[in-house]
C-alpha cells in the first residue's frame, strides 16, 4: 500500500487527485488489475466525475447542500457537522478502479476528486 496526502482549503469542496492517484499507481508497480483508493476518515469521501466543466463540480456542491444542509434542527451529533457525515457517506470512502498497462483506465471525461465536506484539513489517501 502507499499513501498521499491531500490539504483542502475551505469547508466543501471537491480536489482532482487523478494525477497523485495515476502517480501512486506506478510507485506500486502495478501493471494489470485493479487498485483501491481508500480515506480513513468519516467527513470526505471519494468519486469519479467530470473533469471538464468545473461547473458540474459547484453544481455538485450546491445540489448536495440542498439536500443535505450544514444547519437542522433535528441533528443530535453534538460535533455539529452531521452534514458532513452524511455527505461523506453519501459519496462513499472508496474506489476500486481498473489498472491496464500500468495505468488507471478513465473514461475520456472522467477524474478522481476527494469530496471535503469539513475542512480545511489534510486528508490521507490510502492506494492499494
Ligand atoms: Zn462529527
Amino acid at each position: 500500500m502507499t499513501f498521499f496526502d491531500v490539504p483542502t482549503r475551505v469547508r466543501e469542496q471537491f480536489v482532482n487527485i487523478t494525477a497523485q492517484v495515476r502517480q501512486a499507481v506506478q510507485a506500486l508497480g502495478l501493471r494489470d488489475g485493479a487498485v483501491t483508493v481508500f480515506v480513513p476518515h468519516t467527513t470526505c469521501g471519494l468519486t469519479v466525475n467530470e473533469n471538464a466543466d468545473p461547473a458540474v463540480i459547484s453544481d455538485m456542491l450546491q445540489q448536495l447542500d440542498a439536500m443535505v444542509p450544514w444547519r437542522q434542527p433535528f441533528y443530535e451529533h453534538a460535533e455539529g457537522n452531521s452534514a458532513a457525515h452524511v455527505k461523506a457517506s453519501l459519496m462513499g470512502c472508496s474506489l476500486h478502479l481498473i489498472v491496464t498497462c500500468g495505468r488507471i483506465d478513465l473514461g475520456v471525461w472522467q477524474g478522481l476528486y476527494l469530496c471535503e465536506f469539513d475542512g480545511p484539513r489534510t486528508r490521507r489517501v490510502w492506494v492499494q
